[in-house]
């Protein structure tokens, strides 16, 4: 079908994709971004972006969205921790905000700057040669340009592109992400509820997009079931999992548990999570891969800042220009960055390191305690 001749192709329009065509845009290099949904919408759910994706959001105009984060309470039973989050003088601090306001502002980005977006396009192949990449739909549509880039998330096609014989593949992390938005204007820190029962996130998130006339908190956590069950579970039956749940939960987060309940303006997302093997090849010739697609870790508060920052290191490539020593330089730098993350993230998500029991609680608790005082009570987010 289409034949530009883009400079870079982009597949994906996640946050990866999205942001590395705005700030390739802004250097005056062309790209396109291909996408296998027909539009950028979608559930939408509270995330957690670091100071330092912050500072990549507002190089792209991306201000003032969701509620900032100034201290990290963690909760073991009854015992509590508080951390005050080191933010740099003069630099905006982390943020908890909704995957839907982050999409408004850069799509807003996206039309001012008039990149094209291409929908239903599933990637299905690529041919790559000495001039460039060829991509083919799974529907027969064609586009080429000079260079490839996967922003394809956890389930990359580039990813398998690139490493075919590798172990490439997504798989079920073994649990169901889940979080509920309610109506708000408490203000809520970070908080993070080690318990017996699962760990569980609280904060503040703002308004869910611009035409949200009120604020609103946010409650997080997972459940360890089959793959089967994620895909079938109901919000009537997730309810009523974490109503089970939640009586062995504090006074207090049984309260708001009470709110969430009870306020018809909740809004439930759940879905069940996937994870995969980080490849061996980020990058051939004309090919790059970044984001989820390059790093496959299940959610840990983490995979939107780190998207971020590879477009981020990744357009400054394209800027200063692209030589095997930057190539390999732009992998290695990257993936351990992903890997001290990620795997952290990995590991407390798994169900044989989840607290079984009070001791262990407060076990944890004293740790926590003893790098508090290690840290001079500051942690960086
Ligand atoms: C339950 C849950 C909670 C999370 N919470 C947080 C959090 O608090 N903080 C945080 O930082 N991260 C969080 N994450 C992780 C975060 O969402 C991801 O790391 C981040 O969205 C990755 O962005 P991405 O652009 O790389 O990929 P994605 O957002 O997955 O975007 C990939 C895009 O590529 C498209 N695509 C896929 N295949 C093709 C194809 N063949 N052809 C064309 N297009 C294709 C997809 O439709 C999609 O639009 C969470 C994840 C989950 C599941």
């Amino acid at each position: 079908m289409t034949n530009n001749k883009e400079q870079v192709i982009i597949i994906g329009a996640g946050i990866a994709g999205l942001s590395l065509a705005i700030q390739l845009t802004n250097k005056n290099i062309s790209c396109v971004v291909l996408e296998a949904r027909d539009n950028f919408g979608g559930a939408t759910t509270g995330v957690r972006i670091s100071a330092k994706g912050v500072k990549i959001l507002e190089k792209m105009s991306v201000y003032n969205i969701g509620e900032s984060t100034e201290e990290l309470l963690m909760y073991f039973g009854e015992d509590k921790v508080k951390f005050d989050i080191e933010n740099k003088p003069g630099e905006s601090p982390a943020i908890i905000v909704t995957r839907l306001a982050v999409f408004e502002k850069l799509r807003e980005r996206i039309n001012e700057l008039k990149i094209p977006v291409i929908y239903d396009f599933k990637l299905n192949n690529v041919i790559e040669s000495a001039k460039g990449v060829e991509v083919i739909s799974s529907d027969g549509q064609k586009i080429s340009g000079n260079y490839l880039v996967g922003a394809d998330g956890v389930g990359s096609k580039v990813r398998r592109i690139l490493n075919p014989e590798g172990n490439s593949e997504k798989r079920y992390a073994g649990y169901l992400g889940l979080g509920f938005i309610y109506p708000s204007d408490e203000k809520i820190e970070m908080s993070l509820f080690n318990s017996i029962n699962g760990n569980i996130g609280l904060g503040s998130i703002g308004k869910i997009s611009s035409n949200d006339t009120h604020k609103n908190n946010f409650l997080w956590t997972h459940i360890h079931m089959t793959e089967a069950e994620a895909s079938a579970i109901t919000d009537k039956e997730v309810y009523e999992q974490i109503s089970e749940k939640a009586k062995s939960w504090s006074p207090y987060l049984q309260e708001i548990f009470q709110e969430i309940k009870t306020n018809p303006q909740t809004v439930l997302y759940h879905q069940p999570v996937y994870n995969g093997s980080v490849p061996d090849k980020w990058y051939s010739d004309k090919m790059f891969l970044i984001g989820d697609a390059a790093h496959p870790y299940g959610p840990g508060g983490q995979g939107i800042s780190m998207a971020l920052m590879d477009a981020e290191a990744l357009c400054d490539l394209f800027i200063t220009g692209i030589t095997e020593e930057m190539k390999a330089n732009f992998q290695t730098t990257r993936a351990t960055i992903a890997k001290e993350k990620g795997e952290s993230a990995e590991e407390r998500n798994k169900p044989e390191n989840q607290i079984a029991a009070k001791s262990a609680l407060h076990a944890r608790y004293k740790f926590m305690k003893d790098y508090h005082l290690s840290t001079g009570g500051k942690i960086e987010l």
